[in-house]
């Protein structure tokens, strides 16, 4: 089953007629192409001389180019120029501002050697990963824009018996904050300022400080779809220079976050303590994200699905599996081939097609994983450890690494990479197994694998997820088939790409 023949996005396959795509990818690849970055506020690329180098995770020696961040200076005239835009684009009709959504589709189709060459350099994304990332975000726009068309160009019509007339409109609510991570930094990035931009807000957005670079070409494409200029507004830096202000004040109408959930917490805080009317925030966050396998799987399926849900991206999708669990009476089946898969993972440079796991995106990162790698050497049975290769330590690589522990009580917060932990368990403490992952709080992923119709029933009713993803693997959710989000410490909800995200940035008015 491939979900990906769902996309709206460009048919770039890997199997079929890939050399004509590769060629112009290339282009992008050498030392001689630099990209330079700025903060763009009302058009204008800001030098504000905080310039920051731009290293390749896969190779420290290598750099894709430079950004400067914002100053304090440059985000309150984002701010204010965002504010004065408001008016005129929340009145221009929706059908307009989905014009620009498809536009900026076309732009990233035409443009996608460059954007796949970005994420291959900036953030180190291997060739499947960047042409999904580039596909995302296409698809994000194009579903946005039909959703808008849809629900926002025309007034909602109550039905009164005493004979009044009543209309609702949905209409944008001002000027939005969108911060988004660096895991999906063509997507995500897009996916938040399109949703917020179509409705009829005004936009100030931060990327992830990682992957500015990507941000900076999605925003000059924006304008040259038709994005006015003083309606969206590009913040690169740091979360406590350009992240805490574009949060603290008192203009912003409302805020999507999509990072982890200690800065969700963090922004709430912020938001809560600006003393004026409450917002709407949307955050997707992080998740402790569990498969559970049972003795009627097929094993080379549940094989394939789990060191896929695991490793795919390193492991830095919020959607990735974290933690198998895997019934004893197939457990010594199944991890062996486990460790026999892991074993044939290619881990090395994510632009060659060989390449199954890149690196990791930095250093700081790099440190977590492998400090939990030790911990668990000394608390946990080593499974399997792929190989790194030769010049691994040129960058930032990690190898994907799978433990077997005796409980899920062994893992606190979620640790961002290519690290598995597999648990067995007996069949009776089935449901005590669902309410402990329940428990943890978090609620994004969930999958299962069996061949009893009643145990996926019984699983989907008791567990609280957002996703939940039966006899496959657990992540690549395509946008408007498998809308995305979780509960609790996993996110406010509602899902990206699903029906009713648009809403939840738009103020409902009476006409
Ligand atoms: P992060 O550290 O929380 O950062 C996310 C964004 O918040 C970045 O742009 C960051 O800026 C900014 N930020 C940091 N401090 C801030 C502050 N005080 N005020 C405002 N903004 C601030 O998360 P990450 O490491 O980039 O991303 C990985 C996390 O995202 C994981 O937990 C993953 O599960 C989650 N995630 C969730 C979803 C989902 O859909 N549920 C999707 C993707 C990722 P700087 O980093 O530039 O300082």
């Amino acid at each position: 089953f491939d979900d990906r023949k769902n996309s709206f996005g460009p048919n770039i396959e890997i199997e079929s007629d890939w050399t004509p795509f590769k060629a112009k990818i290339d282009a992008f690849m050498g030392q001689d192409t630099q990209w330079r970055a700025f903060p763009i506020v009302g058009g204008e690329k800001v030098e504000t001389g905080h310039t920051h180098a731009v290293l390749s995770p896969y190779d420290h020696s290598e750099s894709a180019g430079q950004i400067d961040w914002a100053d304090t200076a440059t985000v309150t005239k984002a701010i204010d120029l965002a504010e004065a835009a408001f008016p005129a684009w929340s009145a221009r009709p929706a059908t307009e501002r989905a014009d620009c959504l498809d536009k900026m589709a076309d732009l990233m189709e035409e443009n996608y050697a460059e954007l796949m060459a970005l994420c291959h350099r900036e953030a180190g994304k291997t060739i499947q990963d960047s042409i999904d990332e580039v596909r995302e975000a296409v698809d994000f726009c194009r579903y946005y824009a039909q959703q808008a068309r849809s629900h926002f160009a025309t007034a909602t019509p109550y039905t009164d018996f005493l004979g009044q007339e009543k209309h609702a409109t949905l209409n944008g609510r001002g000027v939005f904050t969108c911060i988004s991570p660096w895991n999906f930094p063509l997507a995500i990035f897009t996916g938040q300022v399109v949703a917020a931009l179509v409705v009829g807000n005004t936009v100030v957005a931060k990327p992830a400080e990682q992957t500015s670079l990507i941000a900076f070409r999605a925003i000059e494409l924006m304008h040259q779809a038709g994005i006015p200029t003083d309606v969206l507004h590009l913040l690169p830096g740091d979360g406590a220079t350009v992240g805490a202000p574009i949060t603290s004040d008192k203009r912003i109408a409302g805020l999507a976050f999509t990072g982890s959930t200690g800065t969700a917490q963090l922004i709430n805080r912020t938001l809560a303590a600006r003393g004026v009317a409450p917002v709407p925030v949307i955050a997707e966050t992080g998740g402790q994200n569990a498969m559970l396998v049972d003795s009627t799987s097929l094993p080379e399926q549940v094989v394939r699905d789990a060191v896929r849900s695991a490793f795919a991206s390193a492991g830095q999708r919020c959607s990735a599996l974290r933690v198998l669990f895997v019934q004893e009476d197939i457990a010594n089946r199944v991890i062996p081939m486990i460790k026999g898969a892991m074993q044939e993972q290619s881990v090395g440079l994510p632009y060659l097609h060989s390449t199954d796991v890149g690196p990791v995106i930095d250093k700081k990162a790099q440190t977590m994983l492998l400090e939990h790698i030790e911990h668990m050497t000394k608390d946990a049975k080593l499974i399997a450890q792929a190989a790194l290769p030769s010049f691994a330590d040129k960058g930032t690589y990690v190898a994907p690494t799978a433990f077997e522990i005796a409980s899920i009580d062994q893992l606190t917060d979620e640790k961002f990479g290519p690290i598995l932990h597999v648990v067995r368990y007996k069949a009776r403490d089935l449901d005590k197994i669902i309410d402990t992952i329940n428990h943890s709080g978090f609620g994004l992923t969930l999958g299962v694998h069996s061949r009893n119709e009643t145990t996926c029933a019984r699983i989907a009713s008791r567990a609280r997820v957002g996703n939940l993803y039966i006899n496959r693997d657990q992540v690549g959710a395509v946008v408007g088939v498998q809308p995305f989000g979780g509960q609790g410490l996993s996110g406010t909800g509602p899902k990206a790409g699903g029906p009713h995200y648009l809403q939840r940035f738009a103020i409902e008015q009476d006409l």
